[in-house]
């Protein structure tokens, strides 16, 4: 049995969301249900068997061994992985909340007011939405900066 972390779960939904491929489709190769997919993909990793997770990391080219051990047991305490939503990475877009810091001003992305449905354009100002981090590629989480790499989502 291969003891995977949510966030695999969650890096293989994103690349196959990514390469436009429905769950449905996806399962019909790997030899697996679309519903079992879905659960899969939800974050239980034990609803399906290793030989169907080694053919999803193949196709999707993800390790299924975890780089850096120690820095994902942090961020799974502190980040909520939501995952779904974009932001709009467009400073005057009414959908960024500004706030200062110590004199410095930072903008806070509200995912829901700039992409309500999982779009792919901004409701309020209509930029092209992120998926992900713009600096590097990490999964979206709520805030102002990304505590993957530590940049802020919307650059002032
Ligand atoms: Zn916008
Ligand atoms: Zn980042």
């Amino acid at each position: 049995m291969i003891n995977l972390r949510k966030e695999k779960c969650l890096e293989i939904k994103l690349a196959r969301r990514e390469a436009g491929l429905s769950q449905s489709e996806v399962a019909a190769e790997v030899g697996c249900k679309q519903s079992a997919l879905s659960m899969f993909e939800a974050g239980d990793p034990t609803k399906l068997n290793d030989e169907v997770v080694e053919k999803l990391a193949r196709k999707f080219n993800i390790s299924l061994e975890d780089p850096s051990p120690v820095k994902t047991e942090n961020l799974s305490k502190e980040v909520v992985i939501t995952g779904e939503k974009g932001f709009c990475p467009n400073p005057d877009c009414p959908s960024n909340r500004r706030y200062q810091v110590g004199g410095q001003l930072f903008l806070e992305p509200d995912r829901s007011v700039a992409d309500p449905v999982g779009g792919k354009f901004c409701v309020k100002c209509g930029e092209v939405l992120e998926k992900r981090c713009p600096n590097c590629g990490a999964p979206l989480h709520d805030g102002a900066v990304c505590s993957f790499c530590g940049k802020s989502y919307v650059a002032v």
